[in-house]
């Protein structure tokens, strides 16, 4: 019996957590489940949308899976997805794109696995605003230092990226390509232009791969990288990549398969993961019974695969699979237009899953 933490969210999370359930307890792999809440209800009651519990839950528990939160924008509380990334320093997201026969997508067979720094980079949070006193501090310091000035009415994003971050984010990347049976890793950065933030992550990039021999190495700039995904993502493989670039090449990789209904995501460190859709909390969506389950599904599947269930995982994602390809038990944005008549709801979806598990 594994004791792990359900963190259901918030807007649809609720319903495609209750779907994800369904499957994964009708694998018959016991799980006793620590129910915590975070998001925006909590926060309403309790001031805080994560209260110290919640951490502490899967501090205790070292596996959880949790629905999209919402983060209101500009006012009301930090990001409970950034903040539990930080406070549990869940350092690697991996995001595996991994296409399915009778998705609506452009391309077949495609079979991405991305590796996105969590920690550093943009996504540090230190942040200077327009017209601050420290800002401008900066500013005269930037000026006395490389004698070049920034414009007054700036604000200032700080990107740092470090050796220590960047050794384990590539180590993560190359230890998984290994125990995944994969051939390729290849590091994407802007070295060109940031020397000193880009550059370093290239520097160690290439030294750490050369610890291991087994496996290809290579690395591309963004831009070019992201014109290769859509023009040949068959020649890629594991991507490494720091915080920004990797947020935006998820999506990237979301639309190669079929959209971020189907894709599924983890945060991983040591001793400890969280599992969770890379979607967000789609809150006009809320309560409808409309939205598609199965980026959570298969997040639940790389969490059966963590646990060691890799049976488990292997039948929900081959029902996964079949359902997709019947294209019967679908939602509706995996029908030709979102308006289908034929489109079933988030519960249909894992009845329909659970039904092909017991066939
Ligand atoms: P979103 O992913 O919630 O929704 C964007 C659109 O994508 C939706 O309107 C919907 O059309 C579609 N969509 C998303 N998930 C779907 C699903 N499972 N099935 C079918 N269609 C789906 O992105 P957003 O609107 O930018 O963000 C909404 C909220 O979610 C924000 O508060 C944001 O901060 C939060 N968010 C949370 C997480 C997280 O919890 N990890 C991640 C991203 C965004």
């Amino acid at each position: 019996m594994y004791r792990i933490t359900l963190i259901p969210g918030d807007g649809i999370g609720p319903e495609i957590s209750e779907a994800t359930v369904r499957v994964i307890e009708a694998t018959g792999v016991r799980i006793d489940w620590d129910v915590q809440e975070a998001g925006e209800e909590v926060f309403k009651k309790e001031g805080t949308p994560l209260p110290e519990r919640v951490i502490e839950s899967i501090r205790e528990n070292g596996v959880a899976i949790k629905g999209p939160v919402t983060t209101p924008v500009g006012k009301g509380f930090r990001s409970v997805n950034v903040t539990l990334r930080q406070t549990l320093d869940l350092y690697a997201c991996l995001r595996p794109c991994k296409g399915f026969r009778g998705a609506r997508t452009r391309y077949d067979d495609i079979d991405i696995v991305i590796v996105r720094e969590n920690t550093e980079d943009l996504y540090a949070g230190i942040e200077f605003p327009m017209g601050k006193e420290e800002t401008a501090g900066l500013i005269d310091y930037i000026d006395k230092t490389t004698g070049k000035r920034i414009r007054e009415d700036s604000g200032i994003s700080i990107k740092p990226i470090s050796v220590y971050g960047t050794q384990r984010i590539v180590r993560f990347a190359f230890e998984y390509a290994r125990k995944n049976g994969r051939k390729k890793v290849t590091a994407v950065h802007k070295a060109n232009i940031m020397k000193f933030s880009d550059g370093l992550f290239l520097e160690t990039a290439r030294e750490v791969a050369s610890e291991y021999g087994d496996i290809e190495f290579e690395d591309r700039i963004i831009d070019n990288m992201c014109m290769q995904l859509v023009q040949k993502p068959e020649l890629y493989d594991v991507l490494v990549l720091p915080n920004l670039y990797g947020d935006i090449v998820s999506d990237l990789g979301a639309g190669l398969i079929g959209g971020l209904g189907l894709a599924p995501g983890a945060n991983i460190g040591e001793g400890i993961a969280v599992f969770e859709p890379t979607h967000g909390s789609a809150p006009k969506y809320k309560g409808m019974n409309r939205v598609n389950p199965l980026a959570m599904i298969l997040s639940g599947v790389m969490m059966l695969r963590y646990l060691g269930e890799s049976d488990a995982a292997q039948r929900v994602e081959r029902a996964v699979a079949e359902v997709i390809e019947e294209g019967k038990s679908v939602t509706y944005d995996m029908k030709p237009s979102p308006e289908d008549p034929t489109a079933v709801g988030t519960r249909e979806v894992a009845d329909a899953i659970i039904a092909r598990m017991n066939a």
